[in-house]
C-alpha cells in the first residue's frame, strides 16, 4: 500500500486488488500524521512561490543563459575532481525532476537549479555524475557521492524540503518555454 500527495493537495492511496476497506481506512488513520504533514507542506511551498512570484518569459530567458554556462563549469569541476567521465550536458526546464543521467553518458539537468544556493546545484551535479558508476541508488552508489560531497544529505534535503517551491514557479508556463 502507498500514499501519494499530489502538487494539488490530492491524496492518492494505492492498494492492491482485494484489500479489504477496513484495511486500507486503517492504513490511512495509521499514516494521519504524515498526510497532514505532507499537505502542509504543499502549502508552504505554494504560499512560498507566491511570495517569490512566477517566473515569466523573460525570467526563464535570463536562467537558461546563466544555465547553459554554470551548470557545465559546475560538472567539468567535479568530473576533474572525481576522475568521471561524460557525455554530453543538457540544460532543461523540466517541472518534475533535478537531472538524470543516460546509459550513453549524457546529462541532464534543470536550468532552475542555477536559482538556488550554489552547493545545492553542486549536490545535483555529484548526483548525476556518480550515476555514471552507478546505474541505481544503491548504499555503493550513495558512498560514493559522499565521497565527492560530504554535505550531500544536507542538500539533498533542502531540495526535498524547497525543491517545490521552484516548480510552482513555472506551474503556468506555456509548454513551448519547456523541454
Ligand atoms: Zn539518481
Amino acid at each position: 500500500m502507498s500514499i501519494h500527495i499530489g502538487s494539488d493537495k490530492q491524496v492518492v492511496v494505492k492498494v492492491p486488488v482485494g484489500t479489504p476497506d477496513s484495511v486500507s481506512i486503517a492504513f490511512i488513520k495509521e499514516k494521519r500524521t504524515w498526510i497532514l504533514k505532507q499537505i502542509e507542506k504543499v502549502e508552504r511551498q505554494a504560499e512560498l512561490a507566491r511570495e517569490m512570484g512566477a517566473l515569466s518569459a523573460d525570467d526563464i530567458k535570463e536562467i537558461r543563459k546563466k544555465a547553459k554556462v554554470l551548470i557545465p563549469q559546475r560538472v567539468a569541476y567535479y568530473a576533474e575532481l572525481s576522475g568521471i567521465s561524460y557525455n554530453r550536458i543538457f540544460i532543461r526546464l523540466q517541472k518534475s525532476r533535478w537531472g538524470s543521467c543516460s546509459r550513453e553518458g549524457n546529462l541532464n539537468f534543470n536550468c532552475l537549479l542555477v536559482l538556488m544556493p550554489l552547493e545545492i546545484l553542486d549536490s545535483v551535479v555529484v548526483h548525476e555524475l556518480c550515476h555514471r558508476r552507478h546505474m541505481d541508488h544503491s548504499k555503493a552508489f550513495y558512498a560514493e557521492v559522499l565521497s565527492i560531497f560530504p554535505d550531500y544529505k544536507r542538500c539533498d534535503k533542502w531540495l526535498k524540503q524547497n525543491g517545490g517551491v521552484y516548480f510552482k514557479r513555472i506551474e503556468n508556463a506555456g509548454e513551448q518555454f519547456l523541454g
